[in-house]
């Protein structure tokens, strides 16, 4: 069995190249205006009296633009801050429902300024600021906010031309997986597109 856990974040010296982006699709997917906040369904009564509301497209519970977040707070997730320089990773795998080639994104950054070849990918990424967001739509309009039923939870996932989703348990953290890279080899099949985000971004 393989020790996935230790080899999430790999070390590499990679060429910048522009990744093949699929024929732009418009991404149906909006986000909704606010903070998404993990709420258990025990809970959601609590959640709906206190003025969060439910948005049904991503299945997530979220508080509306003026709202006091305090009152949230035992619900909402940490942010991670991410430094410059981001990218946008992108590679491709075979549709596990119509076996085509399809491509498959990822956010991807340096984990340590030291040692600058150092790259990490992010899995199940569930919130991304909206310029961030809208990058995604014009990069990678197949990845974008949806839920699904193995995580039951929403967050960018990669979606088939067939519109299959292609979960990050399978893409990250299977030994298949084009993001669960257990060699050079592997490395070298993804491609890294600087994204040139000049500040620290706040995502979930
Ligand atoms: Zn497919």
């Amino acid at each position: 069995m393989l020790k996935i856990s230790k080899i999430r974040n790999i070390g590499h010296y990679f060429n910048e190249r522009e990744p093949e982006f699929l024929e732009k699709k418009p991404a149906a997917q909006t986000q909704p205006k606010g903070t998404i906040i993990e709420v258990p369904f025990a809970e959601k009564d609590r959640a709906k009296s206190l003025g969060a509301k439910w948005n049904s497209e991503i299945k997530k519970w979220y508080i509306p633009e003026g709202i006091e977040k305090e009152k949230f707070s035992e619900w909402m997730e940490d942010f991670r801050v991410l430094n410059p320089p981001i990218y946008l990773a992108s590679s491709s795998t075979n549709c596990w429902k119509c076996s085509q080639k399809t491509p498959v994104f990822c956010l991807a950054y340096r984990a340590s300024k030291k040692s600058d070849g150092y790259v990490t990918f992010v899995s199940f990424l569930g919130y991304v600021p909206n310029d961030l967001h809208h990058i995604f739509k014009e990069k990678a309009p197949t990845y974008y906010l949806a839920y699904t039923k193995q995580s039951d939870s929403s967050y960018y996932v990669n979606h088939c031309k067939c519109g299959a989703k292609l979960g990050d348990f399978f893409l990250h953290e299977e030994p298949d997986g084009p993001f669960c890279i257990m060699s050079k080899e592997e490395l070298n099949q993804i491609t890294l597109s600087d994204l040139n985000i000049k500040n620290a971004i706040e995502i979930k």
